[in-house]
């Protein structure tokens, strides 16, 4: 089991501002959480935080300090109330890089009263920081004991990870001219980070295979169809014989056939079904490459509710008669606090409700058609190569944009948008909808829900895990 921590970039540099305020004393917060747990990872989610003010400080000097116990007595009754975890957060202006055998004791107390008068279900933590850029983590359990947090994420309009160990791996000569660009510290982030790309078609085949050579770590990718005769022109890794075979079986070929050491695990159902769409909580970022309206829906949630990055690609020609009008594409990422793919306005409720129910009633679905209560059925679009791999490599480089900073701007907008028959390229935001989720401070950062992501589920009983 893995232990892991997300916080906002907004929230993340507030804190730090507090437990750096220049005075050299160590000070204290406490942050409220809601969890992402799945069978491989434990990860809190930070919600709110709470600063330990001067008050509530009896003594403190540059290695130790003392709080009133109603400080935190009061922060457990929040967490317990709002069904939230506790974690306790200090600093250590003298630069001890990791808990003291004086935190191991007084931790041990403050959380055996935490497990008493908390009753959430899931598991408390503590961070120390022994500067803003170096925070460590552990959680500790019922019954006393205490683990390890391997990770502690930054998401906002950089992407910051924060490993317990330092990766001292070697890195294979394959990746040679990339760290001559990014630098090893680079390279060993994207050989430890667990990538999800849903939809391996003309966008997502192209970003699979560039992830792979990029040498990310592990590699999710979901998809449930199969290959036709009009994918061939741009699905890459696909050939002429291959009509009827499993889209992700493709992916898989490749990645073998590249023989790069990224892990694979493939799925093979659409994201439309729970156990397929739940794979992607323990993923850092996801791809998303499809051009279904359900799956993107399903996406905008997860960046809502688990605070994973989604990069959402779309494109789109309008040809008549073989006479081109428009190309467009399109790269947006999705974080929390910014607006979703509602609120943008690509997707609506009555193309999520067509999409849904082309997979699961198409005989309801013609009857709501007809009512006007979902989308007509679309023809299958035009789709060139070129467009599509340009789309698929402007989001695999906003990854390595948010990664690393490399472009101008500190703050990225979140749109990258291209009229290709224009060659016009523009950086573009957009106001949220005050009555969307996406606005709602109750679903940022929710976590686990019971029913997942809060909808409503396509029925699984007859279905068989397929992985
Ligand atoms: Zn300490
Ligand atoms: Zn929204």
């Amino acid at each position: 089991m893995r232990y892991t921590i997300t916080f906002l970039e907004r929230e993340y540099r507030w804190l730090t501002q507090h437990l750096f305020d220049g005075s050299n004393r160590e000070k204290a917060a406490y942050a409220l959480c809601r969890i992402a747990a799945s069978g491989e990872e434990n990860r809190l989610l930070v919600r709110k935080i709470i600063p330990v003010t001067a008050e509530d400080t009896l003594d403190s000097s540059e290695v130790h300090m003392k709080i009133r116990s109603i400080s935190f007595i009061r922060a457990m009754k929040e967490a317990n109330d709002s069904k939230q975890l506790f974690v306790f957060i200090h600093s250590h202006p003298r630069g001890f890089l990791r808990h003291s055998e004086k935190d191991d004791a007084e931790e041990s107390e403050l959380f055996r009263t935490a497990y008493l008068r908390i009753r959430t279900q899931g598991l408390h933590g503590s961070v120390v920081l022994s500067s803003p850029d170096h925070p460590v983590g552990r959680v500790w359990m019922e019954n006393g004991t205490h683990a390890e947090m391997d990770l502690v994420r930054v998401i906002g309009d950089r992407f910051k990870f924060h490993f317990s160990s330092a990766g001292s791996e070697p890195v294979p000569e394959f990746f040679d001219r990339q760290v001559r660009a990014f630098g090893e510290d680079v390279q060993r982030l994207l050989q430890r980070l667990h990538v999800a790309v849903v939809g391996a078609g003309g966008t997502g085949s192209a970003v699979i295979e560039q992830l792979i050579r990029l040498g990310v770590g592990k590699l999710t990718i979901i998809d449930g169809e199969r290959l036709e005769k009009s994918n061939v022109n741009r699905v890459y890794g696909s050939g002429t014989d291959d009509e009827g075979m499993e889209k992700i079986e493709i992916a898989r070929r490749s990645a073998a056939r590249i023989g790069l050491s990224t892990r694979m695990e493939i799925v093979n159902s659409p994201i439309s079904y729970r156990f397929s769409a739940s794979r992607l909580k323990t993923a850092d970022f996801i791809f998303g490459c499809t051009d279904d309206q359900l799956g993107r829906s399903i996406l905008s949630n997860m960046a809502i509710y688990y605070g994973i990055p989604v990069l959402d690609m779309g494109v789109r020609i309008d040809s008549q008669e073989g006479v081109i009008r428009s190309i467009e594409g399109r790269v947006t990422t999705l974080l929390p606090e910014k607006p979703c793919l509602y609120c943008w306005g690509k997707i609506t409720p009555k193309g999520v409700l067509r999409d849904s129910l082309a997979q699961t009633d198409p005989q309801q679905l013609q009857e709501l058609i007809r009512q006007g209560y979902a989308d007509e059925l679309e023809t299958p679009a035009p789709a060139v190569i070129p467009f599509t791999s340009a789309i698929a490599s402007f989001a695999v480089m906003e990854l390595l944009n948010r990664l690393t900073g490399f472009m101008e701007g500190d703050e990225p907008e979140q749109e990258v948008w291209f009229r290709f028959d224009w060659s016009v390229i523009k950086r573009r935001n957009h106001e949220p909808d005050e009555r969307c989720r996406c606005g709602n401070s109750y679903f940022i950062l929710r976590g686990d829900a019971d029913p997942f992501l809060d909808l409503t589920w396509r029925n699984e009983s007859n279905e068989k895990k397929k992985v």
